[in-house]
């Protein structure tokens, strides 16, 4: 018999406005209806107990690289989400590199979508991009549903994507800051950058130092002070940033950062100890050393950083081989980033609550994404049912995404997203996400 409900999950550890707690949500119409006591009666046609499970949200991760169309190869709609699903990932918004155009104008952001419309399992949203020469865009892009707008202070590894000269990126900040735009940057200073040679992990950390980033990053906080525009600081990796950001915000200025799961869980030791090749690590900026992993933790104890998301960025496995100098940098973590944190931050004392905090409701709040992040009543239900004992070793075979080369390849990870919802309904065989813009078209 059917009740007013579509479905009830009760779970002892609910993560809810910020704790943990035993509660029964009630879905109807793919939306969260209701939130009740664990045990309280809910008629719905299906009411389903998680035993030990906890629920979570679904995370939100605003940093993901799909590549397609233009370089589907690496990486397509279809394989990304369906990747995302498997790790407790429900939104995704994509970046507006590495597929072929770049969304640099609103042609190709209809392109984009048109290669994402129907393949996709979970919800996707896209970034922009400012590159040099299309200022005039940005606006077009902002009506047209984009979350905000990347760019970079030293190069992307796309020709097709150049970074911004100082000049250039000011008048970036001062035209979004004109209609309330978010620029999001990866931040490293090309002028403290040099060449890396060879296979040597040390020799390619000794190539982006500390320095390089705090320079970037002591820049971007300077224009959003002077503009007004709402700046965040991209894939955080030296600890060297926080008291500069943290002494920004504390006076006021608009400016968030993020870091990433290998940031936080991986370091310049774990390099030549690892089965595979040694750019796997790869990514820029980089992997750094113990001590910096630390300190990125009271970062995120702290609030100075608000999010953690992949930077999901792959590649085919020719392109990541070879040495520091030419292997594509990108660490792909979209199936493996819950696991990966929820390991680090229970060995470091941290709960649920924060890893959800980190994963779904920063990087919601982040985007705007209006109804995700949170077990919220009028909220989309998706939800996780996470079980966070299941330890795993990571087997690259077993990864969704499309080239399954992974810097956590042999690594014993705790926690798994035994079933992931959206909107009430369990990700399974048919692609049922949506594309998600902005100002709430769909
Ligand atoms: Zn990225």
């Amino acid at each position: 018999m059917n009740g007013p409900y579509d479905l009830v999950l009760r779970s002892r550890r609910t993560v809810l406005d910020g704790v943990e707690r035993p509660a029964a949500v009630a879905v109807r119409d793919g939306a969260v209806a209701a939130v009740a006591a664990h045990d309280a009666p809910l008629p719905a046609a299906e009411d389903r107990d998680l035993g030990a499970l906890a629920l979570l949200p679904g995370l939100v991760d605003t940093h993901v690289h799909v590549n397609e169309p233009g370089r589907t190869e690496w990486e397509g709609f279809a394989t990304a989400t369906r990747a995302a699903a498997a790790g407790g990932v429900t939104t995704l918004v994509d970046m507006p590199l590495n597929a072929l155009p770049p969304t640099t104008n609103t042609e190709a952001l209809e392109i984009k979508r048109a290669a994402a419309r129907g393949r996709v399992y979970v919800d996707v949203g896209f970034w922009g991009g400012a590159v040099p020469g299309n200022l005039p865009d940005l606006r077009p892009l902002h009506d047209a549903g984009v979350y905000g707008f990347k760019c970079f202070a030293s190069d992307s590894g796309v020709p097709e994507f150049p970074p911004l000269a100082p000049d250039q990126m000011a008048a970036a900040f001062a035209a979004a800051a004109a209609f309330g735009g978010l620029v999001v940057v990866h931040a490293e200073d090309p002028a403290a950058l040099t060449d890396p040679a060879g296979g040597d992990y040390a020799a390619f950390l000794a190539s982006r130092p500390p320095s390089a980033e705090r320079a970037a990053v002591e820049r971007v906080i300077r224009l959003a002070e002077e503009t007004g525009a709402r700046a965040h600081v991209l894939h955080l990796s030296a600890a060297d940033c926080l008291a500069p950001l943290a002494a920004a915000r504390a006076r006021g200025v608009p400016v968030t950062a993020e870091t990433c799961p290998h940031y936080l869980t991986l370091s310049a030791a774990d390099v030549a100890a690892a089965p595979g090749p040694p750019t796997a690590f790869k990514c820029c900026p980089p992997i750094r050393d113990d001590a910096n992993r630390d300190a990125l933790w009271r970062g995120l104890a702290d609030g100075v950083i608000s999010c953690v998301v992949t930077d999901h960025s792959p590649c085919t496995p020719e392109l990541k081989k070879g040495d520091f100098a030419t292997a594509w940098g990108g660490v792909s973590s979209l199936q493996l980033g819950l696991a990966a944190v929820w390991t680090e931050a229970r060995a470091r004392g941290f709960g649920l609550p924060d890893v959800v905090r980190w994963m779904a409701a920063g990087p919601a709040a982040l985007a705007g994404l209006a109804g995700k992040g949170a077990i919220r009543v009028g909220n989309d239900a998706d939800l996780v049912a996470f079980d966070p004992d299941a330890v795993r070793v990571v087997d690259p075979a077993g990864l969704h995404h499309r080239n399954p080369v992974t810097a956590y390849e042999g690594r014993a990870l705790t926690g798994a997203a035994v079933t992931t919802w959206l909107r009430g309904v369990p990700v399974g065989d048919a692609p049922r996400g949506v594309l998600l813009a902005r100002n709430g078209a769909r």
